[in-house]
This record gives structure tokens, C-alpha cells and sequence, in this order.
């Protein structure tokens, strides 16, 4: 048992640019687990955590400080990472061992979270890289081994990604309607999120997958990881088109943007009795006529990231089968405010992975 200096790239100002920190970390107690990061990926929402909210539309921002959110923040909930210290009651898990973090804790306590769902938690987030210092980082400490999840034989650093990208595609795609080979999916919004989903969406259902981003590059490689059409939403008549295209018989739109317009094409988009789950947290306002619902017999749905069974399950479905594979950028640490800035311009394709240094 030992102190530890741990180096974390924080932000002390919302909006603020991230400072590489030093710390001392006090020898793990009970349950905790620390670990060596080897790899973080850089998530969309990071940029919203920066800014400390969301856009909720008509001029309002969310407030994570209002929320409870301290400075100062170290981000990074996409975390995998070898065990390097173990507190004295962990069970089941070796040093050395290579595992995914799940980040979306909660109180552990309230029935949501005993029954297993702690990133719905209606008591207190404990979010790693929100409320808890997250992994850009060269260490991070997880409350609990139940957290953590074995890498297995998959690739680290696309196993980094379940933690987020994964869970969040694999939680919304869990609220489509039971498809088939005659039905259309459309994926709104191709970056990394989105991109997994046509990813999971091809391994795992029948359905043709339509993919909708302004970014060519984007619509290619959705096209070359499943999807049977891809279009642009920003052209005229996008929302005519895509649906002529898919002979009107969209049955579900995973809306991974999450903004006015898109919100909008995907209503749109769905047929009689769709559904449209929405995901992404670009924001805004959603505005629709009341008589649609019922004349449409419409369902609109929230899907906020996954639960650690999800993590289980996906880990475990992608050593079975192989998914196809997103495209990665593996970047050093050091070059996280960059990477920021690159995900903020819509530089990215596919997902940024940060290695620290070893
Ligand atoms: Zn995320
Ligand atoms: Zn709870």
C-alpha cells in the first residue's frame, strides 16, 4: 500500500482548455481497483462536459455545475486499463489484468441501480470522467471490481470504445422494433456512435440500414460497415428522397445528433406506427403537431448510453462474432486538446483513442 502520483489532464474553468495535474492517489481501500490507462477514447459528449451543459433550446443551457459537478474535471469515460493496485476486500480480479471500466455509476443503492440499471440512477450520478476523474490520465481509480469488465481477446483500443459508443449504439438499437429483411433502419448522424450502430446493426439484424450525414467521408464508410444507402441531409428534398429510396418503409431512426433538424427528419422518416429513438445531445428544441402521434400511432423515445449488462453482452458478442470495424485514430494523451478541437470541426472519422505514455 502506497501513495501514488497520478497525471491528469483536467480543465479548472468550464470551457477552459485541459492542463496537464498532478496528484497524489491515497493506497486503494475496500473495493477499489486502480489502473494503468492504456487507452481513452474521446467521446462527442466530452465536448458538451467542457462546456459544462447542454443546449436545451429556446436560449437555455443544462448546467452540470448546478448539477453537482465539481472543477476541477478529468474526462474520459471510454477507459481501458490494466489493474495496477487492488483494495484489500476485491475479489476475482488479478494484477496485470487488461479491463474495460464501465463509467456510468450511480448511488449503487437506489432500486434502479440494485436492479441494474446505475446509468438511470434518480439519485446521484458518479459518472468516471464527470463527477469521477476519468481516463486522460496516465492512473484512474474505479469504486468497485463489479465495474470492470476483461478485455478478452478483442482489441484494446476498440475495446475502450464499448464503454461509450458501444453501449450507447447497442442501448438504442435495443429500442427499435423487432425487424426484418423488409424494413429500413436509418441512422442519423454517422460519427462514432452512429457508426457502431450501422456496425451492430448490420451483424445483428436483418434489417437495410440507411445512413444520413452531411460528411461524405462519413457516408462512405458507413456504406463500407453495412449500410445499403447513405444520403446527405442537407440536400433539398433530402427527407422525400430517402424515403422514396427506401420505398417508405422505415421502421425505425436512431437519431444520433439529437438537434432540431434532425429530430425532425427522423420523424419524418418512419413510417406508420415508427419508432424514433433519439440519442444524441446536440440540443435543442422538439416540436411536433399532438394529432401526429396518434394519426401516425408515432413512439418517440430517449436511449441514454447502456447498462454494464450491455457492456457484458457486447463484449461478449463481438469475441463470438466480428463486427465490422469502425475506424480508429489512435492519438498520444498529450494531444487531447487537439483531438477536442478536431471531434468539435467534425475532423473525425470513427472514434480518437488516446494512448498516455508508457
Ligand atoms: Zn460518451
Ligand atoms: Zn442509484
Amino acid at each position: 500500500m502506497k501513495y501514488q502520483c497520478v497525471h491528469r489532464w483536467a480543465f479548472s474553468s468550464w470551457g477552459g482548455r485541459l492542463e496537464q495535474t498532478e496528484a497524489t492517489l491515497a493506497p486503494a481501500q475496500g473495493h477499489e481497483v486502480t489502473l494503468r490507462v492504456t487507452h481513452c477514447g474521446i467521446c462527442h459528449s466530452d465536448l458538451h462536459i467542457q462546456a459544462g451543459g447542454f443546449d436545451m433550446g429556446g436560449g437555455k443551457l443544462s448546467s452540470l455545475e448546478r448539477a453537482g459537478t465539481r472543477l476541477p474535471v478529468t474526462m474520459g469515460h471510454e477507459i481501458v486499463g490494466e489493474v495496477v493496485e487492488m483494495g484489500p476486500d476485491v475479489l476475482g480480479l488479478e494484477l496485470g489484468a487488461l479491463v474495460i471500466a464501465y463509467p456510468w455509476l450511480g448511488c449503487g443503492e437506489c432500486a434502479t441501480c440494485q436492479r441494474g440499471d446505475e446509468h438511470l440512477c434518480v439519485r446521484a450520478a458518479r459518472n468516471m470522467g464527470i463527477q469521477l476523474p476519468g481516463g486522460y490520465a496516465d492512473l484512474t481509480r474505479v469504486p468497485h471490481e463489479r465495474y470492470l469488465v476483461p478485455v478478452g481477446t478483442l482489441d484494446p483500443a476498440r475495446a475502450a470504445t464499448f464503454a461509450c459508443a458501444g453501449i450507447t449504439a447497442m442501448g438504442a438499437i435495443r429500442k427499435l422494433p423487432v425487424v426484418t429483411s423488409a424494413d429500413w433502419v436509418a441512422v442519423i448522424g454517422c460519427g462514432g456512435v452512429g457508426m457502431t450502430a450501422v456496425a451492430l446493426l448490420s451483424a445483428t439484424t436483418a434489417a437495410r440500414i440507411v445512413a444520413i450525414d452531411p460528411d461524405p467521408a462519413k457516408r462512405e464508410a458507413a456504406l463500407q460497415h453495412g449500410a445499403s444507402l447513405a444520403f446527405d441531409p442537407k440536400e433539398a428534398d433530402a427527407l422525400k428522397t430517402i424515403g422514396k429510396a427506401c420505398g417508405g418503409n422505415i421502421a425505425g431512426a436512431l437519431d444520433f445528433v439529437g438537434a432540431e433538424s434532425s429530430s425532425a427528419l427522423a420523424v419524418g422518416l418512419v413510417r406508420r406506427a415508427g419508432q424514433v429513438v433519439i440519442v444524441g445531445l446536440f440540443g435543442g428544441e422538439f416540436r411536433m403537431a399532438l394529432p401526429m402521434f396518434p394519426l401516425r400511432s408515432l413512439s418517440i423515445t430517449g436511449s441514454y448510453v447502456g447498462g454494464l449488462h450491455d457492456l457484458r453482452e457486447l463484449v461478449a458478442l463481438a469475441q463470438r462474432v466480428t463486427l465490422p470495424q469502425i475506424p480508429l485514430d489512435l492519438r498520444p494523451l498529450e494531444s487531447v486538446n487537439q483531438a477536442l478541437e478536431d471531434l468539435a470541426q467534425g475532423r473525425v472519422v470513427g472514434r480518437v483513442v488516446l494512448q498516455p505514455a508508457t
